[in-house]
């Protein structure tokens, strides 16, 4: 119990420390803005769109991707399906993405798949490069490519985009089917 109480003390001094830092770093840089994820509905690739997730929130600091809370509504909703992988946005931060199987059938890695997608509802277009260090560059990198993560451009791109509280971008839809 004596243990327990002293955990609990460090533990709340823990969090005033990043309490502190947090409100210090407020000053320099606006809000970081939560966008709740819901995979539920993504069938066998639950684990492969948190991790997608998890490749933005390592690599941007002014947007957090989180899985939905119960009770809460998603800004986004993926899903899976037999199709391309495919993004709807409604407006930045918000819509929904499909991991489609034709991809994933083709070899094309899970988690880039899935950070790609999530790329698009953060306002990122595709941009067929073909290199697979650019994670917009989607099915246009060889099916071989592994790097599942945002290059410093296009984590710069975002970090921008999230920068001020209100900004207006148009409603699109992406898809990653290869060029015929
Ligand atoms: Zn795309």
């Amino acid at each position: 119990m004596v243990l327990r109480r002293r955990l609990l003390s460090l533990a709340l001094i823990a969090a005033a420390l990043v309490g502190v830092q947090l409100a210090s770093a407020g000053v320099a840089q606006a809000a970081v803005r939560v966008l709740y994820y819901d995979a539920s509905q993504a069938q066998e690739f639950v684990a492969v769109v948190r991790q997608g997730a998890q490749n933005w929130n390592s690599r941007v600091t002014n947007v957090r991707l989180e899985p939905v809370p119960a009770g809460r509504t998603p800004n986004i909703r993926v899903y899976a399906d037999n199709g391309w992988p495919r993004t709807y946005t409604t407006s930045l931060g918000n819509g929904y993405w499909y991991m489609g199987r034709e991809a994933v059938n083709d070899g094309y890695y899970q988690p880039r798949i899935s950070t790609h997608e999530f790329g698009h509802i953060l306002g990122l277009p595709d941009r067929r490069t073909g290199l697979c260090a650019d994670l917009m560059s989607g099915s246009s990198a060889p099916v071989s490519c592994t790097n599942a993560f945002p290059n410093s451009t296009e984590a710069a791109t975002v970090n921008n985009r999230f920068r001020s509280v209100s900004r207006s971008v148009p409603a699109q839809t992406y898809v990653w089917q290869p060029a015929a």
